[in-house]
């Protein structure tokens, strides 16, 4: 399953040429290292969803 506000957001928030995260500087005007807590918790959902589906026997 594509997307999802998970796709969203990795989409947005990609790594910078500075090393850090072009998509909280574009959103907020903030600057935060990356991968920042937004990618973090983006990737651990598709994790756990991709767990989910194995565990379903879907793809
Ligand atoms: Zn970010």
């Amino acid at each position: 399953m594509t997307g999802g506000p998970e796709q969203a957001i990795l989409v947005v928030h990609v790594r910078g040429l500075d090393g850090m995260c072009a998509g909280c500087r574009a959103w907020w005007s903030r600057l935060a290292p990356y991968p920042c807590w937004q990618v973090d918790w983006a990737t651990s959902r598709q994790a756990r969803a991709s767990v989910a589906r194995f565990l379903e026997g879907v793809r």
